[in-house]
């Protein structure tokens, strides 16, 4: 029987809907001078913001980094004493950790926290994802206003496009709203870094986490690297050479994906070759068998439980170092040497 699907479209707002003026003037702190911290931080500032960098300790690499980008970097205490909004972009299982080392210092002194609430300037936190939110709920004060922007593209593009005139599009989501005004900031800071160029997609905070943790486990990152592994080593278990098979399963994956970005399937389809074409719509369903739609089914089902963030926040208090030797851990020795070979032979072209 034919499935009936309801599709409610999003609400988007665009740059003509979100002005800058609730956060004119104010001084946006920075927490987390990675990715997006970097992206989000250089972005305000040419929109006009006074930004600080917070950290916890001068001598990280990303104060460093903050410095030499001209910004100015300044320890926790003042972060929380000088910023109307901080944007919360350490790692998602620091942060909880971090907004309370700032709203405590920031008030320190004082018996209570929220009553020396004179000296802890901050009045709204911005997350570019809500993992913390939803898991490992940071300690905010009764007045806090806090939102989610979460731009959808590593911070990179976040920047170039701001700096091209565009922006990236995020999903817009309001966690707490005591002011009455978050949505007004939260849609003035995705202006700030540039989102509100492209479009605001107003959601839920548990619905931007429940989709991009599904979709960086099943699609971007998972699903991708499951998938290229395993096509790059059935070609060379059959004995054909990892350079070629690493070649055609792994390195060429960003030439379709942009065709994907920029014209849909559909538009891909038409772009390749009708052999590829071919290939792809007989052979295709193959790959996407059943058991696939299972095994994505349980994932979403371990995201919307809460075991996958149980399960991460775990392995995160037991080693704290595990994201730094995980990647060396599961190398895959033959498809990384084969990897380096190509990537070698483009290395002209990096030097132009
Ligand atoms: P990241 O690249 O790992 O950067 C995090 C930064 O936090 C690092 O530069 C680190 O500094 C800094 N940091 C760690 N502990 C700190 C502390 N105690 N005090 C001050 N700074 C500290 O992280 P990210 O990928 O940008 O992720 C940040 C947020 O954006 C997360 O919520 C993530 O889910 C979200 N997000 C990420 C992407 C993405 O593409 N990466 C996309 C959308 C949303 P050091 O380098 O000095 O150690």
């Amino acid at each position: 029987m034919r499935r009936l699907h309801f599709f409610m479209s999003m609400r988007i707002s665009r740059l003509d809907e979100c002005p800058l003026d609730p956060i004119a003037g104010w001084t946006l702190g920075v927490c987390g001078y990675g990715n997006q911290g970097r992206a989000h931080a250089l972005n305000a500032r040419d929109s006009g913001l006074r930004v600080l960098i917070g950290a916890d300790d001068a001598d990280r690499p990303s104060a460093a980094q903050a410095l030499r980008d001209g910004l100015e970097v300044v320890p926790l205490i003042r972060l929380g004493r000088e910023a109307e909004v901080v944007a919360m972009l350490a790692p998602d299982d620091l942060q909880a950790e971090l907004v309370g080392q700032i709203r405590a210092v920031a008030t320190s002194g004082s018996d209570s926290p929220d009553e020396a609430s004179g000296s802890l300037k901050v009045r709204a936190w911005a997350f570019a994802h809500g993992f913390s939110l939803v898991y490992d709920r940071p300690p905010f004060g009764p007045t806090d206003d806090v939102f989610v922007v979460a731009p959808a593209s590593p911070g990179v593009q976040v920047r170039t496009r701001y700096e091209a005139g565009h922006g990236v599009p995020a999903l817009l989501a309001i966690d707490s709203d005591p002011s009455g005004q978050c949505e007004s900031l939260a849609k003035a800071y995705g202006t700030a870094i540039g989102c509100s160029r492209a479009g605001l997609l107003h959601s839920s905070v548990r619905d931007e986490v429940d989709i991009d943790l599904f979709g960086e486990q099943s699609v971007l990152c998972g699903g991708m690297n499951a998938l290229t592994t395993a096509a790059f080593e059935t070609l060379v278990d059959a004995g054909y050479a990892p350079e070629a098979a690493y070649l055609e399963c792994v390195h060429q994956l960003r030439l379709t994906a942009e065709l994907v970005e920029s014209y849909g399937i559909e538009g891909m389809r038409r772009r390749i070759s009708t052999t590829a074409l071919f290939g792809d719509i007989s052979r295709g369903p193959r790959v996407g068998t059943a058991e696939l739609r299972e095994a994505l089914r349980s994932i979403l089902d371990d995201v919307r439980s809460g075991e996958f963030a149980r399960e991460w926040l775990d392995v995160r208090r037991q080693n704290p170092g595990w994201a730094r030797q995980a990647p060396g851990e599961n190398r895959k020795s033959d498809l990384e040497d084969a990897g380096e070979t190509i990537r070698g032979l483009f290395q002209d072209d990096k030097n132009d």
